[in-house]
């Protein structure tokens, strides 16, 4: 399907110049920054009053995502709209798609939405994933095959930065962890010995035109990004190339519009596992920006949301181009002292330090606030000097 080009900085008109997003998260605010800086104006549809993307935009509309009057009033006042996180209502979009373009469109959230989708949707096209079963009831979770344990059960919905799962050793603490979890359906992963963990962003346009970034390496802390590392030689050369075919392959069965992030697990060599699956592995999809494509902001010559823009309003994919290598840091609400807030003037006296905060305004353990990114030409000083950042901040040493 081809659009034509939404051009910024249009004069007939603020409703024609006007891009929208479902959801008012750190992914919003970027998107809202980027917009702006392209010549948009923006509209947040997000229930929250102190959202940190409708703290920063034009337009900010305060109501359920549900709401028939709110998502009207949102696609009355834009010319098209894409979404920051995976939970938007199906059906939110699809109204909204009787207005406006809507970008990435409702079939596809959905997808990334179900891990049962999105499984069932890797294997239809080739792409390996952790061995699986549905479990979604006391039979069901009795009748899994022994191969899947130990394994991790997580629910078919609603799970991000490793909630929603639990790690299982044998039938027994299966079903009391499905217990745990309400009784929703859920799927039984294998448990897989990881070496890595890397993921891809790559953005798709109407016309069906790819451009990605490189592919990053990620370290996850209980179930929560960590660190990023990206530029150099983070990975393999054919892993990178493995891991970008593959994310191209989702995307393509998707009919996918917009930036997709696709994460990945790199087995360890030798396993048994690496020999039944191969080394690569995919993990899930995002259908929106992601954390871990954060770094472009300060490393690349457009960034993730750079690209979200391009994409919603059909302007040109042009490659982005890596110009310095990063380490990105997440800011955990752990990491905010009582009343007070971590050294900011001690990290950035480093060379090549990012600071973003998200304007959230209270900070609680695991909840992301944040994230600084090391910039420099060499991959090994700029992880030097992220080490440096993380031992001032408190962060373990990776
Ligand atoms: P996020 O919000 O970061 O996407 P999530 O809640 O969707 O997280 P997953 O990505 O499914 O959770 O899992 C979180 C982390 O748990 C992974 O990054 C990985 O470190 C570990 N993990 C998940 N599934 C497996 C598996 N099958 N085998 C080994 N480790 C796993
Ligand atoms: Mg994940």
């Amino acid at each position: 399907m081809n659009q034509p080009p939404l051009l910024p900085g249009a004069l007939d008109g603020a409703t024609l110049r006007t891009l929208g997003v479902m959801g008012g998260g750190q992914l919003g605010r970027m998107f809202v920054h980027a917009a702006q800086s392209m010549g948009f104006r923006t509209a947040v549809l997000d229930p929250d009053p102190a959202s940190p993307a409708g703290l920063v935009s034009h337009l900010h509309i305060a109501t359920p995502y549900l709401d028939a009057e709110g998502l009207d009033r949102l696609a009355q006042s834009c010319a098209a709209i894409t979404t920051e996180f995976e939970n938007v209502p199906a059906p939110a979009l699809e109204r909204l798609a009787l207005a406006r373009p809507v970008a990435p469109g409702a079939q596809a959230v959905a997808i990334a939405q179900d891990r049962h989708a999105e499984k069932t949707h890797f294997l239809r096209c080739g792409v390996p994933c952790a061995p699986f079963a549905c479990v979604d009831s006391p039979q069901a979770s009795a009748a899994v095959q022994a191969t899947l344990l130990p394994g991790i059960l997580k629910t078919c919905r609603m799970g991000y930065d490793g909630k929603g799962q639990s790690r299982v050793a044998n039938r027994e603490e299966l079903l009391a962890a499905w217990d745990r979890l309400g009784r929703v359906p859920c799927v039984l992963e294998q448990r897989l010995p990881l070496a890595q963990e890397c993921s891809v962003v790559l953005a798709r346009g109407w016309d069906g035109h790819m451009v990605h970034f490189a592919p990053t390496l990620n370290l996850h802390r209980e179930g929560i990004l960590a660190v990023t590392e990206a530029g150099g030689d983070v990975l393999p050369p054919a892993t990178a190339d493995q891991a970008v075919q593959a994310a191209r392959t989702l995307a393509e069965g998707l009919g996918y519009v917009g930036v997709l992030c696709v994460e990945f697990f790199v087995l360890q060599a030798g396993s048994a596992e690496a020999r039944q699956l191969g080394a690569l592995v995919v993990n899930e999809i995002a259908p929106r920006p992601h954390n871990s494509g954060h770094h472009t902001l300060d490393s690349c010559d457009q960034s993730q949301f750079e690209l979200q823009v391009r994409t919603l309003a059909g302007l040109p994919l042009v490659q982005p181009r890596q110009h310095s290598a990063a380490v990105m840091l997440n800011l955990l609400g752990d990491l905010w002292p009582d009343g007070g807030s971590p050294p900011w003037d001690q990290v950035l006296s480093l060379p090549g330090a990012h600071l973003h905060l998200y304007g959230k305004q209270r900070a609680l353990p695991g909840r992301k606030m944040g994230h600084i990114t090391l910039t420099g030409d060499d991959p090994q000083a700029v992880r030097r000097t992220a080490l440096q950042a993380a031992a001032v901040l408190g962060i373990e040493a990776f």
